[in-house]
Order: C-alpha cells, then sequence, then structure tokens
C-alpha cells in the first residue's frame, strides 16, 4: 500500500511547522499530519466537522477512515433539545509539528469544540481529545460524544485478529488474555470502569485498550486505548469490508447526558491510538514506554529505587500494632527490602483516619520515623473517600448533616461499615472533594509518608441524588447491584457520576503531586479494579489482583504486561505451601517479574529461606530492576496454567543483556522446556547463565535460541530458574 503523498500539502504544513504559526485561515486544503517514529496520522478539517483520514504505520501500512466525525446535532436547553450548527473557525484552530487542533463554533446555542490531536513522544501513538466550552449564559446538557470513532475499510479476504485482556480483579480468570478472529458480522465491546465486578452475566472488564492487527506476517495493526478511569467501553465490529470502532463513555445504562454551566468546559476521555508492525509484543514494547514517558510521573522514574521492595503487614490482617510494626521493620531492613507498608487495621475506624490509640499509643510518627531512621521508606494504606460511623472529631461520619449530602443515597436506619469498608461519599460534590483533598494532605503529611495506597471504590458506582453536579438519575433504568455484600445504585446517570468522580481523584492526586513530588501512589482499589491508563497518569503503581497465589500473580502480570510497563506492575506476595527450596524461590520469584510486595510473617522463615531470599532481593535490586525497568519485555510462553511451563523474557537493546523467568508448574513428565527468546540478533552469540545452577553456564546463538529456544531443565513441581542472557563480545 502507498501513503497518499501531495507535495503541495506537505510543504505547507511543513511551513506552518517552521513558522508555528496559527495557519488555517491561509490553508486551502486543511489537511494536517502528525508523525512519530512508529506511526503517521491525517486529519482535515471540512467546514462542518474535522476528519480522521489515515493512519499508516512506519513501514508503510495504511487505514483510511472512511466517515467524518459526528459532532453533537443537537443539545439540551431548558429540558427541550436545541439544534446545534457547527462551523469550522479558522482563526482559532492551529497546526503545528506536534498538535493539531480545529476548532468549531455554534452561535446559538454558543458553544465552541476543539477537536485535538498531539503526538507527545517521538514514538508511539497519537492522543486525541475533544472539548467542549459553554460560550453561553445559560446552562446546557450535553449528549454523548465519543471520544473517537474509527471507520476503516478493509478488503474482506484480510484475515483480522482483536486482542485484549482482562484486569486480573478479584482472582484472574482461566482466560484473561483473549485473542478473537475478527470475522464478518464479529461484534466486540470491552468495558471499563473503577468496579470491575461481574454484573449478571456480563463479562469481566477489560484494560481499556484493543490491539488489531492481521494474523498474517508482519503481524502488522493498530492500537487504541482510553486514558480515563470512569466508565468507559471500546466497541469493535465487522461489516463486509469495514471494521468500526467506537471508544468512549459508556452509555449502557441509560442515555448520557452531562450539565455544563456557562463558562464551563467538559473534556471526552483521552484516547491514544498508534500503528505497530511485529505482533503483540512489538505493539507493548512500543505502548509500555509511551506510557513510561508520557503518562508517567518524572519524579519516581528518575528514583533509581523504583520499583520498590516492599514489606506489608496484611499478612496479620487487621492485627497490626506498634510492636509488630517495629518488627516488620526490623526484618524489612534485615531481608534488604526498602519500604515497610502498613495496610488495613491501623486507624480508629472506617472514615476516621487516625491511629487506633489502642495498637499505636504513640501515633505513627514514631513508626514512620523509625522506618527513615532505618534508611527505609513508609507507605499507609487508607480508603479515604469512605464514611462510616465514628463520631470523633475528623472522623467522615456518615450521619453528619453535612456528609449526608455527599453520599450516594440514603443509609438505611441500621447501617454500619464492616471492619474497613464504608459508605462511598460521591467525590463530584465539590465540598466533598474539598473535603477529601485536605484529609489525603493531613494524612500524607502528619504521618511523614513516602507512600499513599488507596483502596476502596473511591468512584462511586451511581448515585440517587438530584442535587449533585452530575445528571439525575432516571428512576426507571436505577437498580441496585451488589459486591462483596455491599449494594450501590447502578442507573443512567452512573456515567455521569464516575466522570465528575474521576476528574475530582485526578484533581486531588495532581494537587497532592505538586505538593509533594516524591510521594509514591499505589492504585490497589479492591486488587485489581482500576488498572487503566488515566490512573496510570495519576498514580504510581497498580494492584494488579487481589489473589496473590503465584499461579495468580503470574497470570495477572501475564496479562497486564502486555498494556502497562512491568515496573508499574505489583504483585503480593502471600504465604504459600513451600515444602521445599525449591517451591520457596518458585513463590517468591513469581510476584517479583515486576513490583513486589511482600506479605507474609518472614520471621517464620527458616534460617535456609532466609538466605535465599537476601540473596534473591539483592539480585532483584542489582540485576533485575534495571531490567523491569527498561528493557522490552516478550511473553515467551502461553498464559500461566499452573501445570505447564511458563516464563517471560526481558531484552535490553541498549545494554544488550536480559533474563528469562522460567516458571514450571505441576505437569510431572517434562522437566524440561524450551523458550523460543525474541528480540536477539541472530548472528551474535549470547551467554547464558542460570542463576540457580540448574545447568552449566554456555554460549549459544540468537538464531538457535529464537528458533529451537532456550533450554531449561528442572526437576521440581512449583520450581523456578532465571536465566540471564549476555551477548557476547568480539574482540
Ligand atoms: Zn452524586
Amino acid at each position: 500500500m502507498k501513503l497518499r503523498a501531495n507535495s503541495r500539502e506537505l510543504l505547507w504544513m511543513a511551513v506552518c511547522a517552521l513558522l508555528a504559526i496559527k495557519c488555517m485561515g491561509q490553508s486551502r486544503n486543511q489537511i494536517a499530519t502528525l508523525k512519530t517514529a512508529d506511526a503517521r496520522l491525517e486529519v482535515s478539517a471540512g467546514s462542518r466537522a474535522p476528519r480522521l483520514l489515515n493512519l499508516s504505520g512506519a513501514s508503510g501500512e495504511l487505514w483510511s477512515n472512511e466517515t467524518e466525525e459526528t459532532l453533537p446535532a443537537s443539545v439540551e436547553m431548558n429540558g427541550a433539545a436545541v439544534a446545534v450548527k457547527w462551523k469550522l473557525n479558522p482563526r482559532l484552530s492551529t497546526v503545528a509539528a506536534h498538535r493539531v487542533v480545529f476548532v468549531y463554533e455554534s452561535a446559538q446555542p454558543h458553544l465552541r469544540l476543539s477537536w485535538q490531536w498531539e503526538n507527545r513522544a517521538q514514538f508511539g501513538p497519537f492522543e486525541h481529545r475533544i472539548t467542549i466550552e459553554n460560550l453561553g449564559k445559560e446552562e446546557v446538557w450535553l449528549p454523548l460524544v465519543e471520544s473517537m470513532e474509527l471507520d476503516w475499510q478493509f478488503p474482506p479476504s484480510d484475515d483480522l485478529r482483536n486482542f485484549y485482556v482482562e484486569k486480573g480483579a478479584d482472582t484472574p480468570s482461566n482466560q484473561g488474555a483473549h485473542l478473537d478472529s475478527v470475522k464478518d458480522g464479529y461484534r466486540w465491546m470491552g468495558r471499563s470502569s473503577t468496579y470491575a465486578h461481574l454484573i449478571e452475566n456480563e463479562e469481566r472488564e477489560i484494560i481499556p485498550v484493543e490491539f488489531v492487527f492481521s494474523a498474517g506476517q508482519p503481524h502488522a495493526g493498530w492500537y487504541a486505548g482510553i486514558e480515563f478511569s470512569g466508565r468507559t467501553r471500546i466497541t469493535l465490529a465487522r461489516e463486509g469490508d469495514r471494521v468500526t470502532s467506537k471508544l468512549g463513555l459508556n452509555e449502557e445504562w441509560g442515555a448520557f447526558k452531562t450539565r455544563l454551566e456557562p463558562g464551563g468546559s467538559f473534556a471526552m476521555p483521552t484516547v491514544f491510538l498508534g500503528a505497530f508492525r511485529g505482533g503483540l509484543d512489538e505493539a507493548g514494547n512500543q505502548l509500555r514506554p509511551w506510557v513510561r514517558t508520557v503518562l508517567g510521573n518524572p519524579v519516581t522514574w528518575r528514583d533509581p529505587h523504583y520499583p520498590l521492595l516492599v514489606n506489608n503487614s496484611w499478612g496479620s490482617g487487621m492485627e497490626v500494632d506498634e510492636t509488630l510494626a517495629l518488627r516488620m521493620i526490623a526484618q524489612t531492613k534485615e531481608l534488604g527490602l526498602e519500604m515497610f507498608h502498613l495496610d488495613a487495621g491501623w486507624f480508629r475506624g472506617v472514615g476516621d483516619w487516625y491511629a487506633d490509640a489502642k495498637k499505636f499509643p504513640h501515633g505513627l510518627t514514631p513508626v514512620a520515623d523509625e522506618a527513615h531512621r532505618r534508611g527505609l521508606r513508609f507507605g499507609l494504606w487508607v480508603d479515604w473517600s469512605q464514611a462510616g460511623l465514628d463520631t470523633a472529631p475528623g472522623a467522615l461520619n456518615a450521619r453528619d448533616n453535612n456528609v449526608r449530602e455527599w453520599l450516594t443515597d440514603d443509609l438505611p436506619a441500621d447501617w454500619k461499615p464492616s471492619e474497613y469498608k464504608g459508605q462511598t461519599i460521591d467525590l463530584g460534590v465539590v465540598a466533598a472533594r474539598e473535603y477529601a483533598a485536605r484529609e489525603v494532605k493531613r494524612i500524607v503529611e502528619d504521618n511523614h509518608l513516602d507512600m499513599l495506597e488507596h483502596d476502596g471504590y473511591l468512584v462511586a458506582e451511581g448515585c440517587t441524588r438530584t442535587d449533585h453536579p452530575h445528571a439525575a438519575p432516571n428512576r426507571s433504568t436505577l437498580r441496585i447491584t451488589r459486591d462483596a455484600g455491599f449494594e450501590f445504585p447502578l442507573g443512567s446517570n452512573s456515567t455521569d457520576v464516575s466522570y465528575h468522580a474521576v476528574r475530582a481523584y485526578y484533581g486531588i492526586y495532581e494537587q497532592l503531586r505538586r505538593e509533594h513530588p516524591g510521594m509514591i501512589f499505589e492504585i490497589c482499589n479492591d486488587g485489581g479494579r482500576m488498572v487503566d491508563f488515566g490512573s496510570a497518569a495519576h498514580g504510581d503503581y497498580f494492584s494488579i489482583t487481589d489473589t496473590y497465589d503465584p499461579l495468580s500473580n503470574r497470570r495477572a502480570f501475564y496479562d497486564t504486561s502486555y498494556a502497562l510497563p512491568p515496573a508499574m506492575l505489583e504483585s503480593y506476595v502471600e504465604k504459600w505451601p513451600v515444602p521445599r527450596l525449591e517451591n520457596f524461590l518458585y513463590m517468591l520469584r513469581s510476584g517479583m517479574m515486576g513490583w513486589m510486595s511482600l506479605m507474609q510473617d518472614t520471621t517464620a522463615w527458616t534460617a535456609e529461606q532466609r538466605a535465599a531470599a537476601i540473596k534473591n532481593f539483592t539480585l532483584y535490586k542489582t540485576q533485575l530492576r534495571p531490567l523491569i525497568r527498561e528493557a522490552q519485555l516478550y511473553h515467551v510462553s502461553l498464559r500461566p496454567d499452573g501445570v505447564h511451563w511458563d516464563g517471560m523474557e526481558y531484552w535490553d537493546r541498549a545494554r544488550k543483556k536480559g533474563v528469562v523467568f522460567a516458571f514450571r508448574g505441576t505437569i510431572s513428565d517434562q522437566p524440561g522446556h524450551r523458550f523460543v527468546l525474541a528480540g536477539l540478533e541472530a548472528s551474535k552469540r549470547y551467554h547464558l547463565h542460570y542463576e540457580d545452577g540448574s545447568m552449566p553456564d554456555r554460549e549459544e546463538t540468537g538464531a538457535d535460541l529464537m528458533a529451537a529456544g532456550l533450554l531449561v531443565q528442572l526437576k521440581e513441581i512449583n520450581s523456578s530458574e532465571l536465566v540471564f542472557v549476555e551477548e557476547v563480545m568480539r574482540e
């Protein structure tokens, strides 16, 4: 396929880019181009609507978009639909080398729509954002506007695949990673919210990104994802020679509408669109560094200890106190771990985020200070958006007259919070948001925190209130859903409720980052339920599943690491039956491929286990962590099933070093396995070092390692090996 080239347009765009001027007024064709090392994008500004013309890959693959953007044809004012006529405003539209903004305006009602594309890095995908401002003097209600609509033309003979991964919420399912054949008539929808629970027969939620590519070599395709944590969805359908996809807010529970006050603006969830070739890991090796570069917190990534090795107290559940905390801090230091993470159980009550005086008679400050004195960091679990029933000063009491207004529904007279779960306040309410911002800041500062973990459901699932900033629910659509024994209203306004709450949450964390630039944020949200690209832009790492055995940890890592940088992916390593040292290492290493948080009583370890753990933590800090941060990642086995062999390969192209994490499941008749490696150079020779000495070190060619594969032999079931690979430098 050939790129369309119009030399006059290109020349004009080059002039515009060089001068970085607002030049739409003079442009005849109103076509603009953006480029990264991996893709090229062409867009045009029609007089009534903009259009994505095409996307092309670095090797010339081209996808042409067939339709103009659908701008909202009407809005609601004073309960009545009012038609909107959009017209390009060339004067306000801008074209520059890194950003194109086409602006459309409506005179009556007076609205301004900005349709923006941007390349925020030299490589990877393009970001797209639509914002609508109300320039009039009256309130307007906006309908749903898709963040992005794709309508590609494909020859019907093209054999296409759609790849997507589930969130590891609760327990990773038996499938997790999905590779669908996109045949004529294919219709798919992947949903994401902060809940990720299964409502009736709905499928599991996905990390909101799709990878669509041709089944034949070179597996070229495109990928698109959503940078937002509210209720969103991605659809993909194929009819004859057309493949269509929509990304944006989810309006399954009733028609979406949202309030736009005079002077206000509404931004659709930002999306990204990129092109790749060479298969899914090559897509990931483009997307993961892009997430780090564009969405990640540069302060965190500059920290050479990131991702940290953590000792977490949840192995003791709610039974934590000062004695346990100080003992764990000593253990943390002795084992070579880097942060003590105090989990739930430290506080007076839900919503009452002050140290329990019986458990911590001196508060948390001496605990934090002791960690700091030993050169460790101190992290804390909080579920800061939850109200309870405590009446102590500073507690968020659901019966308080003000707080009652922030709740999503009236509470029954006999309502009580559980040990660590209360009622989510609606952060979209300005007063609730301001309370939460002050409270989170106080918790961070009072307790000398280096890391703040937020858990629970901080975004309201739905809301019955009619006096909150979000849309009121349509009573006929309202239903009650249940999760983990809790009831939530879910209705036509739930997407708008989630929109406002998520924006408020982002605002709180953006403010906190400005005030405490080195602070690390863990996004737990009931274990792996808020794993998305909006959270990735506001937090530093994710709890990727709420089930902590070796298989669940490896499954969640396998799925999630297709989309997000491994350094951001946390595995909690819980106590697990380890009759042999090999099983102990298998348990540890199953959680050591990204960020590791140990969650067990390390004083119960044998001397042998202790020595092995210290050795492996040292190895993590010196050898594994640099690869986890910087290297390319390859999924070199099928998804872990606990029976067969599975593995992951890190390969750092710049340093010409890598490692293969190899795991043997319970299979009894297969003591050896070959992992077909990727990313190496066929003509080069590589030195192989088996960390546990399961085989002698040796050299092999890249060609052999990428065809026959890397041989690993392990005698025990549920065992592991780390094989370091390094290019042999010729004299
Ligand atoms: Zn509400």
